[in-house]
């Protein structure tokens, strides 16, 4: 609350919203199929413990997170299920044992490694998570590995398979349909000659928030979510909730005639005598400044006012001429509208980016 009144710009994240997703892709899942949550990069822009322990509250079964930093700021804050890291850095291994991080492996150096380094510290059966390659062509074992693989995994009894995975490449897209149903095939049966030649279960998983929606049939024992808890899909008419609001308020509101100009470079021009406001947010704060000049646009009581002239780094300015604003008044950046997949198709990206870029300074702010 305090920050909420200090902070002019901030990222407002509804965590109702959160569990209402979550909810949402639970009722997807077939009944006793896991889920692991992804909350890597700092919860896609959300905030890692916050949401972390929110999901731990849910009792969502995993957690997963890009490197070994950021469990173990999770674990210093409290988190104590089960955690996986998807790329854990060579140099790492010591202190995600002390943190109780279980490794993404994905090649022999860094499964004899890790294995080296639990034996050293005289533990057995550490678990850790073997990455297939079944197609995506980034992190893994491709199919010509496994023997290599399941050799280094029967000699090896510092370490336990707890669960083997792999990604799909084009999940949300139908033209890709064919190729993801042929990554569920390798998956499936790499995983069955996994078991078969290791001699017990472990956890299979190979679903992200798109293939949960798109392919039901290929959850195994648990799914990954991600995008899909922070509100956004690739499904037209899908029932999620937004989540994150980035938000700001008028500092300061001027009047402008034709033959003045607005912001750096003099980008900003009107064809009226036209009011201007400036909204304490730029390209430091994540606004890219591709939305410069009337390519973003804002909403304020209610009415959109596109973004005149270049963003700055910390402010951007907007043409107010057809909305009785006033200083103080509050600015949607995106939430509801604009949103998220507005702004990203306005940058030819990705929503995962805007969410993602939104930096460190503005403040989050829970409800
Ligand atoms: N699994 C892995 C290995 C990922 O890298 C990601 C995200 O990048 C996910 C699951 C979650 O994907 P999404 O956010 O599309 O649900």
């Amino acid at each position: 609350f305090l920050e909420r009144k200090v902070h002019t710009t901030v990222l407002d994240i509804n965590l109702n919203a959160i569990i209402h997703n979550l909810n949402h892709f639970r009722g997807l899942l077939h009944p006793g199929t896991m889920l692991m949550a992804m909350v890597k990069a700092f919860s896609y822009g959300s905030g890692s413990y916050e949401i972390a322990s929110v999901l731990q509250f849910h009792r969502v079964n995993y957690l997963a997170v890009a490197f070994a930093d950021e469990g173990v700021a999770l674990r210093e804050a409290g988190i104590t299920m089960p955690i996986l890291v998807l790329n854990p850095e060579a140099g790492s291994f010591a202190t995600m044992v002390e943190h109780k991080l279980e490794p993404e492996i994905f090649n022999l150096t860094s499964l004899t490694d890790f294995a080296r380094e639990v034996e050293h510290l005289g533990m057995q059966d550490y678990p850790i998570h073997i990455k297939l390659d079944t197609g995506m062509h980034r992190l893994g074992f491709i199919s010509e590995h496994l023997s290599g693989l399941i050799t280094a995994l029967k000699s090896s009894r510092s370490i336990l398979v707890k669960s083997v995975f792999a990604h799909l490449a084009g999940a949300d897209e139908a033209k890709h349909d064919a190729f993801t149903l042929e990554q569920i095939t390798i998956f499936e049966k790499n995983t069955a000659l996994l078991r078969q030649e290791l001699g017990y279960d472990f956890i299979r998983h190979t679903l992200n928030s798109s293939g949960i929606e798109r392919f039901p049939q290929a959850q195994f024992d648990m799914v990954r979510l991600g995008i899909g808890l922070y509100g956004i899909s690739a499904l037209p008419n899908n029932p999620l909730r937004v989540v994150s609001t980035l938000k700001s308020t008028i500092v300061q509101i001027k009047d402008i005639s034709p033959d003045e100009s607005v912001g750096y470079g003099r980008k900003g021009r009107v064809d009226r005598p036209s009011r201007i406001a400036t909204i304490p947010i730029g390209y430091a704060d994540g606004l890219n400044r591709l939305l410069s000049n009337g390519v973003g646009s804002f909403l304020i009581r209610g009415h959109r006012v596109p973004i005149i002239g270049n963003i700055c780094m910390d402010l951007c300015m907007v043409d107010i001429t057809d909305v009785k604003a006033e200083e103080g008044d509050e600015v949607i950046i995106f939430g509801e509208t604009p949103s998220i997949t507005e702004m990203a198709e306005k940058l030819n990206t990705i929503p995962y980016e805007v969410l993602t870029g939104i930096s460190r300074r503005v403040k989050r702010v829970y409800f």
